[in-house]
């Protein structure tokens, strides 16, 4: 079987302080930038649109989890009317998506600014949902052109959105490891990416101002990102769609709880990439990142974050009927006693 890496052509940005080179980033693009952004990279976005002067046509502030295709519609009302040749994104997947959307729908270039560690900014990934369904998209047309990294716009994550992001990340790691189209190059981001964070991320929750330990859990993200952008995804992620969308979950809280649950179905059928975790972690993989997702003070089960246990065999159901490539192959009642498991 031949395997196919696509690398879409990416101007990465990375170091403290690189935030202050958007403006002339954006200026290699266009003369007129319309700005999107999560409220909580608000000062950010102002700084920038000093920076901008009247270049800056149109901001948008109010990106929502999962891309609703109601929100996209509200702010191309605002892109029409600013007419930008360039779109800028700052905050979590929330304004990246939101920024893919928009693009999709306009051919304009993007610039993306993480501010968690989604790893959205490196793929050509959209997410979007309709009536509580959804739809995923693979077209590296939609990669972002340029990518910032400035981990001084993460001294302020809360712990609690440091931990489960970057579990998140983690996620795109761990299933990189076991996808079917696992490359040498994959494998080689995932375990510099999985190493980063379960060394990094402990460093962090210690102190989360510290600028050398964000940096490298941002690049811990990034590298994650860039495994979401080049293997198949398998069943954590097509769970973490189908729970997602159909019950309008956080995005982050929701990886962070399936996956020791995903790791510990899915490791005893991939002993490669158990191998990989084990020597990375040091110790048993699916207990590292349990500890990591048990510290997490906020909803740890899907019974917390409200989900109706009745529910949860239509989901497991759903999944099976059209399984993403995984390693160990399952059934819905295999779901079904999976998805429980993360319930209680
Ligand atoms: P998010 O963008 O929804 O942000 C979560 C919350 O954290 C928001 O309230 C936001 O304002 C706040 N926040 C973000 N950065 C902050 C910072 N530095 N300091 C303080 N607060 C901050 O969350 P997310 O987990 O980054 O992104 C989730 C979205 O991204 C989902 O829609 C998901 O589908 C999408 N996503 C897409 C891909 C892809 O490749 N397409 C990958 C990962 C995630």
């Amino acid at each position: 079987m031949t395997t196919t890496v696509t690398s879409p052509a990416a101007r990465v940005l990375i170091g403290p302080g690189a935030r202050h080179d958007i403006a002339g980033e954006a200026g290699r693009l266009g003369d007129r930038v319309f700005l999107v952004h999560t409220r909580s990279a608000t000062p950010a976005a102002l700084e920038l649109a000093g920076a901008l002067g009247e270049k800056l046509v149109g901001r948008f502030d109010g990106p929502v989890v999962h891309t609703p295709v109601a929100v996209t519609a509200t702010a191309m009302e605002l892109v029409a009317g600013g007419a930008p040749d360039v779109l800028v994104a700052i905050g979590g997947g929330s304004a990246v998506g939101l920024a893919k959307a928009i693009a999709a729908r306009t051919g304009l270039p993007q610039i993306a600014v993480p501010t968690t560690y989604a790893g959205s900014e490196v793929t050509g990934v959209l997410g979007e949902t309709e009536n509580g369904v959804k739809t995923t998209r693979r077209d590296p047309a939609l990669t972002p052109g340029t990518v910032v990294y400035d981990a001084e716009l993460t001294l302020d994550l809360p712990a609690g959105l440091t931990r489960t992001s970057a579990l998140n990340a983690l996620a795109h790691a761990v299933e990189a490891l076991w996808a079917p189209d696992a490359t040498a190059l994959s494998d080689a981001l995932a375990d510099e990416a999985a190493e980063l964070i379960l060394t990094g991320l402990p460093a962090v929750l210690a102190d989360g101002r510290d600028p050398a330990a964000r940096a490298r859990l941002q690049q811990a993200g990034w590298l994650a990102g860039l495994c979401l952008a080049r293997t198949t995804m398998g069943l954590h992620h097509q769970l973490a769609h189908a729970l997602g969308g159909t019950f309008d979950l956080p995005h982050a809280e929701l990886h962070a709880m399936l996956l020791p649950h995903v790791m510990a179905f899915n490791l005893p059928a991939a002993p490669a990439a158990a191998h990989r975790l084990a020597r990375t972690a040091g110790s048993d993989p699916v207990a590292a990142v349990r500890d990591l997702a048990r510290g997490y003070a906020g909803p740890r089960t899907l019974a917390e974050l409200g989900v109706p246990r009745a529910e949860l065999p239509a989901v497991a159901a759903r999944v099976a009927a059209r399984p993403y490539p995984n390693p160990r192959p399952f059934d819905a009642d295999d779901l079904a006693g999976l998805l429980d498991r993360v319930w209680s």
